[in-house]
């Protein structure tokens, strides 16, 4: 009866509210292009989408990018909650702006799928750069994003790039994974840390300063100004047993006051040298590159368990054997040894 109706009305009985958001291809390019920042939010939303329609249209869009020869810097901000993240966004921001920049800011959250938390959603942060015409701010992603909301903020970073953006600054604000994740989206990685010297003071594991290209001690003034620098200190020590992995650079220990903007300009100068570093070196776009293969391989796999896993006879043979396994049934090795044989037969059969 419906269908007839709409027949004969002359409307798309495939129509459906949903897809009515979705516009032509050119509409998002011509907007990336002209820099409009409501279509560059319009572009992102496509492509953190669930529905599949409006996650195809963000795939053509992404592959329809053109390419583009103007220079861009991704950088990845990292720190325990409270060191000044956001506050140090805001006035690096505002300083970049004033050096003839357009800052993005993208935030990455793994965790956001359980909390779904959106912490840049929060107004009180970063009042006045997102305020600015010159910056754009987007928030976390939240909830469920195919392939995680890294592998989202790595597309989210060509669009703001596509819409000329040059300082990409993303902000981790989950804890525990994000730092290794942004390592894989980024080109330089700074990591902020607060005055009282010693990794657990600091709230962070080794391996993530090692992972540090650029080492910030943020509130560094008032009472706290000697405590900041005898951090400085703690820290140029502690760096000289590390060996960075890029050739020539040996990782900066800097102060810094977001608060009373102090220090910034030190930060932007070794944001650039090491910009150069990587540059004469030869490896900048290469690691851009690693990073591609990296996310398509780590996706292949993911992309691969779901498709095999959601086949009901490798599903109920891996149940059972886990069960098994877990009441001494059977063997580790065995149990690896039925499954291989499920695998190959499904892989026959197909
Ligand atoms: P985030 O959780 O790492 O993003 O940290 P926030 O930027 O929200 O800052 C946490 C607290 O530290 C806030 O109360 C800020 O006002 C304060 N803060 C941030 N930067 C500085 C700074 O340079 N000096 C001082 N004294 N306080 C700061």
């Amino acid at each position: 009866m419906a269908s007839k109706l709409s027949s004969k009305s002359g409307i798309n009985p495939k129509f459906s509210v949903k897809n009515r958001t979705i516009k032509e291809l050119d509409y998002y390019l011509n907007g990336l292009m002209e820099g409009n920042r409501y279509i560059l939010s319009e572009c992102i939303t496509l492509i953190e989408s669930t529905q599949n329609l409006k996650r195809d249209a963000g795939i053509k869009l992404l592959s329809a990018l053109p390419k583009s020869d103007k220079k861009s810097i991704r950088i990845g901000i990292t720190g325990s909650p409270g060191v000044g993240k956001s506050t140090f966004i805001e006035t690096f921001g505002l300083f970049l702006i004033e050096n003839g920049h357009n800052p993005s800011i993208l935030a990455i959250d793994p965790s956001s799928q359980i909390n779904k938390g959106s912490i840049l959603g929060d107004k009180t942060r970063m009042e006045t750069l997102a305020n600015h015409p010159k910056a754009f701010i987007r928030p976390s992603a939240s909830g469920n994003i195919l392939g995680g909301t890294a592998a989202f903020t790595k597309d989210a970073i060509r669009l703001c790039e596509a819409a000329g953006y040059d300082f990409i600054l993303v902000e981790t604000v989950g804890i525990g994974q994000s730092e290794i994740e942004v390592d894989n989206i980024t080109d330089v990685n700074v990591l902020l840390l607060q005055p009282g010297a010693g990794d657990d003071i600091q709230g962070i594991k080794r391996g993530v300063v090692e992972n540090a290209d650029i080492l910030i001690i943020n509130k560094a003034d008032g009472q706290q100004l000697d405590l900041a620098k005898q951090t400085m200190r703690y820290y140029k020590n502690a760096i000289q047993l590390f060996h960075h992995d890029t050739k020539g650079w040996s990782t900066p220990v800097l102060m810094m006051s977001a608060i009373e903007n102090t220090g910034v300009k030190e930060v932007y100068q070794a944001i650039n040298d090491y910009q150069k570093c990587l540059t004469d070196a030869g490896i900048f776009q290469l690691n851009r590159q690693r990073q591609e293969m990296k996310w398509f391989e780590k996706q292949c796999d993911e992309m691969m368990h779901k498709i095999v896993f959601s086949n009901n006879v490798i599903n109920k043979s891996f149940n059972q054997l886990s069960k098994e396994v877990r009441n001494n049934k059977i063997s580790t090795s065995a149990a690896l040894a039925k499954m291989e044989v499920v695998f190959n037969s499904m892989i026959k059969s197909n």
